[in-house]
């Protein structure tokens, strides 16, 4: 069972790992060289040991020449000829063999560092790699994502996948280059030695692997769920920061610093109290593993020691137990890296579910298989038995409309009655949970939604800016801003004097979501934008709510403007601006209750002439 899912962690991160398969490639070699040099700077000691612990009566022990029986022996072949050799040179300089084997120690230290640095090297371009693919994916993914999905996800969960979860996925691929290349290659070469220095202490050590690796398979199965948990955390708290630090203004206005932070100190302490725990249980296998391989290990010296001791050992001289006690402890390293590895497995196999969630959302807009492209808006957009809910409230119910080339619509009633969402099913925001829409007698699924949306130009209440200059604002989405064609839409939008004003004019810098402008300045520089867009159909949502008289002025003499010989659908809170309209709607909780011109409806003395009288337009 545990096994089974660990291969499954291991298939999907492999995946990742393996995208770049040079990089991938070099870490292993490296590794691989690093195993092998670290063994000999330890193995390399025995001939200074013997050296040293050489008496008069055993130095002429005599050493055999090397014989190889099979191909099978190369080791042992291997062992004694390199044995037969240092021996011989001992004997005849012994001061020159000192110094030449202190010399190839170093060596053997220099190059299993130099490959310890090499792996590290590469590893750190194959993590970034894989960091920056995901975290691409991921944005792209949240980019073309319904609005739908981004209303009900919060954005700090989108933000600690980017981040956090991420970060958990770069430390298993380390991980799993380790685990597959490094340790177990480690753990054979080191049990080799030590079969070769002495097979029975070995079959000592063989009890270490069951005992660990039951350890093991019980913390990672914990550690899992605690990681879950301090995940989702990790999300709530992104969601706390960037809600407060974007409404900063209003919690300072309304002296909520205090509420605010004891709120934000609140999900902060869970986030430490699960992340401690994630920790604590992914750092105790390793140290419960060292703890039992040194249990072990004492052990080994308390048998061996004894059969020295005892004059039993045979063939077991001191400088062989020494030695074989060094490459053991060495044995405990990666058989260490192999939980540890493991452990970072199962909390990635966490992260990789909550990334691979919102990879595999199912898209909610779908576009047909070959779109067709929609060219050129020329009649008429209808509206056909068009309903809709978010959730299980129905928002709009039963909708027929038609609104001709060239027409100003306007939609006016109370708020919540669905004009917004209206107008966000034209550009498929969202698709009619019934009925459909059509274009020149089209349904609008047909087209490409890029080619659609390039058609239509919005400005809502509240003006959505990004930081960059002025220039970059007003041709937003290009990469070669048209200043001329910038200046035209800036002028018809009543922005181009207060835009000569600024300090470097069409280069000022707005600030985060231009917060260095005017309410109305914002307004004025959204409507620029979407006039540089020459939209056929404008979707003008209270663009002139949020203001003040005299900005309100400036901005529907720019509205006014460009509505001239486009198709615009108005959503007005203020009636005065909607008195000219070619046709009102009058919308009440989804339902279109009264529709005509403004002379029609205050004929009729209905809700819209009721709506007059309040705001003393009659
Ligand atoms: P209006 O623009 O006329 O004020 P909206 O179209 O914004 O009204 O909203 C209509 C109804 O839909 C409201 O009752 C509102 O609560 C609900 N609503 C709006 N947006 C969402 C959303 N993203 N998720 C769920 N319900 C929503
Ligand atoms: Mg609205």
């Amino acid at each position: 069972m545990y096994l089974c899912s660990a291969v499954k962690d291991l298939k999907e991160i492999i995946k990742y790992t393996f995208l770049y398969k040079g990089t991938a490639a070099l870490v292993v070699v490296c590794n691989l060289l690093f195993v092998v040099f670290n063994l000999l700077s330890l193995v390399l000691f025995i001939p200074i040991l013997q050296l040293i612990f050489s008496n008069p009566d055993t130095a002429v022990r005599p050493i055999p020449a090397p014989t190889m029986e099979s191909l099978l022996d190369v080791g042992n072949y291997l062992k004694q000829s390199y044995e037969y050799h240092m021996a011989q040179w001992v004997q005849s300089d012994p001061k020159m063999a000192l110094l030449g084997v202190c010399i190839s120690v170093f060596l053997a230290f220099f190059l299993k560092n130099f490959f310890r640095y090499g792996a590290v090297w590469f590893q750190s371009e194959l993590r970034m790699a894989v960091v920056r693919d995901l975290r691409n994916s991921l944005f792209n993914r949240a980019l073309v994502l319904p609005l739908s999905y981004h209303s009900n996800e919060r954005k700090g969960d989108l933000m600690a996948r980017m981040n956090s979860d991420v970060g958990e996925i770069e430390i298993a691929v380390v991980s799993v280059l380790e685990l597959l290349f490094r340790e177990p290659i480690a753990v054979i070469i080191n049990l080799i030695t030590l079969i070769l220095l002495s097979p029975e202490l070995t079959l000592f050590s063989l009890f270490l692997l069951p005992v660990s690796a039951f350890v093991i398979s019980r913390i990672s199965k914990s550690l899992k769920k605690t990681a879950k948990l301090g995940q989702e955390q990790t999300g709530l708290l992104y969601a706390a920061i960037d809600e407060a630090l974007n409404g900063i203004r209003i919690v300072k206005a309304f002296g909520a610093i205090r509420f605010v932070q004891s709120r934000f100190e609140r999900i902060n302490l869970i986030h430490q109290k699960l992340i401690t725990k994630t920790f604590r249980k992914k750092d105790l296998a390793p140290l419960l593993n060292e703890t039992i391989g040194a249990l072990i290990m004492l052990l080994i010296v308390w048998f061996g020691g004894v059969l020295i001791l005892d004059h039993r050992g045979v063939g077991l001289s001191g400088e062989v137990f020494l030695t074989f006690i060094i490459v053991f402890s060495q044995l405990l390293r990666p058989i260490q890296g192999i939980s540890t590895s493991l452990s970072n497995l199962a909390k990635a196999r966490v992260s990789l579910d909550r990334i691979n969630e919102v990879l595999n959302q199912p898209d909610v807009i779908l576009e047909e298989k070959d779109p067709a492209i929609l060219a050129d808006f020329t009649n008429r957009l209808t509206f056909q038995n068009v309903s809709f809910s978010y959730q299980s409230d129905p928002v709009l119910c039963d909708l027929n409309l038609e609104i001709k080339k060239g027409q100003t619509i306007a939609l006016v009633g109370e708020s919540g009655s669905g004009k917004s969402t209206l107008l966000d099913l034209i550009p498929r925001f969202y698709d009619p949970s019934s009925g459909s829409l059509f274009i020149d007698g089209v349904n609008i699924k047909q087209f490409s939604i890029e080619s659609l949306r390039s058609k239509i130009g919005m400005v809502t209440q509240e003006p959505l800016l990004f930081n960059g200059s002025v220039l970059d604002n007003i041709a937003f989405g290009e990469d070669f801003p048209d200043l001329e064609k910038a200046t035209r839409a800036a002028k018809i939008a009543n922005a181009y004097s207060f835009i000569m004003a600024l300090e470097s004019g069409f280069d000022y810098n707005i600030g985060d979501r231009g917060n260095k402008l005017s309410g109305g300045q914002k307004q004025r520089i959204s409507i620029a934008r979407a006039i540089y867009k020459n939209p056929e159909i404008l979707l003008l949502d209270e663009a002139t709510s949020a203001l003040d008289t005299e900005s309100e002025r400036l901005v529907q003499e720019a509205l006014d403007a460009i509505m001239k010989g486009k198709t615009s659908i108005v959503v007005a809170h203020r009636l005065s601006t909607v008195v000219n309209a070619d046709l009102i709607l009058v919308m009440s909780k989804g339902i279109i209750t009264e529709q005509g011109s403004h002379e029609q409806l205050l004929s009729k003395n209905g809700d819209y002439a009721h709506f007059c009288r309040l705001q003393g337009l009659k």
